[in-house]
This record gives structure tokens, C-alpha cells and sequence, in this order.
């Protein structure tokens, strides 16, 4: 099997090194699978090495969307909507909503030298990954509005707001 840390490194030797985005892209050059959504709940177990997704997604059943099954990365690029400045406002969306009473424990995971999320947030973002749908369902109401990159924190705050009110009453 191809070396994908290999693969991931820039050409240019003195270039910055290339921060990953954990809820990536399947289909680019340098996508790999960082884990398989096969916990009861749906949260991510996380591969012990990187593997190319390439290599994965021929085996991945017809009919069903990898990003079902599968979570990937790939480069974190400036061009990203998600991206606000320098950093990924996906992952501050996901921070702004409270974190459940039992947080996940820190996962072992391949990415973490080079993850984006990881690098910005530090562990807190590690607590929340496993949790993270790259594809959302159509009645995941919150999270289509934390992927949704023209969610303001307003229309955060005033979800949570609202769901808090209707679990009180
Ligand atoms: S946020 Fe943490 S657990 Fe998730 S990919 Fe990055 S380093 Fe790994």
C-alpha cells in the first residue's frame, strides 16, 4: 500500500505545511479515510493508520454514500467556504453549541499533528469529532445549521435558546 503520509506532504520542502480539515473531501488527490461511523450511535472509530480513499471507496456498496459510513480528509484550503480568515469557522460553529453532558473521550487519531481543528481548538475539538457528520440528514436541524456556513452565532444562540425552552417545558 502507498505511504499516504507520503502522499499528503508538500512537494516544496521549505512550503508550510498543509493543515487537514477532518470533515474533508472524498474525492481529491490526497483524501484519505480518517475513520469508519460504526459506533451504535454513529460516532466516527478512527483508523490507527492513514488509508488513502482511493482505495476505499471502490469497495464502498452501490447505492450507498460513503460519507454515510466513512469520514474523510483531506487539505484545508483558503478557498473553503467554511473558511473565515485564517481559520475554520465550521469548527467554531460546532464549539458554540453546548457540548453534550458526557463529553467522547479524546480519540486516538492518526490526523492530529496536521488537523486543522486540532490546531485551532486544541482538545475541545477532539471531544466534539466523533460526533461530526460529514453528510448531513435532512432532520438533523441543528446540524444543517452548524454546517451551513452562513449560520451566524445569532441563529445559533436563538436554536439553542429555543430548544432549551422547549426541553423545559
Ligand atoms: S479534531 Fe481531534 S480527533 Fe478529530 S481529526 Fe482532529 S485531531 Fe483527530
Amino acid at each position: 500500500m502507498e505511504n499516504a503520509a507520503d502522499v499528503a506532504e508538500p512537494a516544496n520542502a521549505e512550503a508550510e505545511p498543509v493543515s487537514w480539515c477532518p470533515s474533508g473531501a472524498m474525492d481529491r488527490p490526497e483524501s484519505l479515510v480518517l475513520g469508519v461511523r460504526s459506533q451504535d450511535d454513529g460516532s466516527v472509530a478512527y483508523l490507527d493508520e492513514p488509508v488513502p480513499a482511493s482505495e476505499v471507496l471502490g469497495m464502498v456498496p452501490e447505492g450507498i454514500e460513503p460519507r454515510r459510513i466513512l469520514r474523510f480528509a483531506s487539505h484545508c484550503e483558503s478557498s473553503c467556504a467554511n473558511r473565515v480568515g485564517t481559520e475554520c469557522g465550521l469548527i467554531n460553529r460546532i464549539s458554540a453549541v453546548p457540548a453534550p453532558p458526557h463529553a467522547a473521550a479524546v480519540p486516538r487519531c492518526h490526523l492530529r499533528p496536521r488537523c486543522k481543528w486540532w490546531q485551532q481548538t486544541g482538545v475541545e475539538a477532539c471531544h466534539r469529532c466523533p460526533a461530526v457528520s460529514t453528510l448531513m440528514l435532512a432532520d438533523d436541524h441543528l446540524g444543517n445549521l452548524v454546517a451551513d456556513p452562513a449560520t451566524t452565532q445569532e441563529q445559533l444562540d436563538s436554536w439553542i435558546a429555543s430548544a432549551e425552552h422547549t426541553a423545559q417545558a
